[in-house]
């Protein structure tokens, strides 16, 4: 018989979010009646703009005519919107050649293991993103799960918390290791300064490491002195890969659109160019984006489209704000919990000194039946916060508040 991938099996306790989901059900089965508000998984809960739907929706229609007929694209995506890509979001400090389409970041992060595979050193943010880890575990870069279940011997572990401005301690780092970043942070919603970036990226070229740069949340940046890329970074384009997304500020998580940075100047140690290696995985493991897909993603980055992703990722950041109001009340000052929320992410951070994220989550579904997730699923450092989403229906968002805030704590 074949034998099993034993990343598979190191994988520990399942993938947070089914067990989120799990408790849910239970809680559903048990109690059918309670009116459960999801501020749990990050999903986008607002319609597409009509302009953005519309580019897709004429051009799945011309499809149908011989014109307007196409079959595969360019493996790394339509020349025009990479192009567009560089020019709305890089000017300068990338270009066209170096974007490639994809179908997400998260589909990316998983590919781009490939490229490094089972021999790399990896360091996380912890809390982290759960794919940088689980992803690696797969392709065999963070060996077994440690006895306790804290993590994976092979991983370093970079805690990010309240004491260090959610901003980690490089030195724990070995050289030659590659680094997940993430900013604005999923879960934290932390987001690096101009001068914590320009650490990382001199910290990476100083000790041959390379940075996968996690920017799916960065067009949720709202104060103008925050970098949006790393690119912005002097030295970032020896140093670091940039992964980006059209989900979360177009609402495009079911529609699947992101894209990676990859520089020419990047080179591993032999000296071949990253962005070689990469075009030849995106060539071999991949086929090209949806060109509907990427209709869309080009009308996203015309003036309407800009403005429509402005007032979505606005009415997130709106939601969030309620979300934190209500947790700075008193019920929860008292009981000494602290809500961070900076912003510039969808995300609330939330600490309850004494209680295990799992108790916070099943104390806030059983009494306001509202759904978090628990913020220990994303790494050892997480443990006794919650993070609270701010992607869902204002209405949902203001209920789920004024259930918080009557919420007894002690
Ligand atoms: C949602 C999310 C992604 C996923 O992006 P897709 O483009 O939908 O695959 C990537 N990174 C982070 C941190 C996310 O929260």
């Amino acid at each position: 018989m074949i034998e099993r991938n034993p990343g598979f099996a190191h994988l520990t306790a399942g993938y947070l979010f089914p067990e989120v989901a799990r408790r849910r059900r239970e809680y559903v089965a048990a109690h059918p009646d309670a009116p459960i508000i999801s501020l749990g998984i990050g999903n986008t809960t607002e319609p597409l703009s009509a302009h953005i739907a519309k580019a897709m929706a004429d051009y799945a229609l011309a499809l149908a005519t011989p014109e307007g007929y196409s079959g595969y694209g360019d493996d790394f995506g339509s020349e025009r919107l990479r192009q567009k890509i560089a020019d709305v979001f890089y000017k300068g400090m990338a270009d066209g050649s170096e974007v490639f389409i994809s179908d997400g970041a998260k589909c990316d992060i998983a590919r781009l293991q490939t490229l490094f595979g089972g021999k790399m050193r990896i360091a996380v943010q912890d809390p982290a993103y759960p794919v940088y880890v689980d992803g690696s575990v797969v392709v065999g870069a963070a060996g077994a799960g440690k006895p306790d279940g804290s993590g994976y011997e092979g991983v370093t572990y970079l805690p990010c918390t309240p004491q260090n401005h959610f901003f980690p301690d490089l030195s724990a780092i070995a050289p030659n290791t590659l680094i997940y970043f993430c900013s604005p942070n999923n879960p934290t919603g932390a987001t690096a300064t101009r001068e914590e970036l320009t650490r990382l990226v001199d910290f990476a070229n100083e000790n041959g490491c390379i940075i996968i740069y996690d920017a799916a949340y960065a067009a949720f940046i709202r104060d103008p002195s925050l970098p949006r890329t790393i690119f912005a970074v002097p030295g970032a384009r020896t140093c670091a890969i940039e992964v980006n997304s059209f989900s979360k500020p177009a609402g495009f998580t079911g529609v699947r659109l992101g894209w990676s940075v990859v520089p020419k100047d990047l080179r591993f140690s032999d000296g071949t160019p990253v962005n070689k290696d990469w075009g030849r995985a995106m060539t071999t493991l991949f086929n090209g984006a949806s060109n509907i897909a990427q209709a869309g993603g080009l009308a996203a980055l015309d003036e309407q489209g800009l403005r429509d992703m402005k007032a979505s990722v606005d009415y997130y950041l709106e939601n969030g704000a309620l979300i934190k109001k209500t947790l700075d009340g008193d019920n929860f000052r008292k009981a000494g919990v602290v809500a961070h929320f900076t912003g510039n992410g969808p995300y609330v951070w939330a600490q309850f000194p004494g209680m295990t994220s799992w108790g916070v989550f099943d104390l806030i579904l059983d009494k306001c039946h509202v759904v978090t997730t628990p913020g220990s699923g994303f790494g050892p450092a997480g443990e006794s916060f919650v993070r609270f989403s701010s992607f869902g229906h204002r209405a949902d968002v203001e209920e789920a508040c004024r259930r918080l805030a009557r919420l007894e704590l002690r």
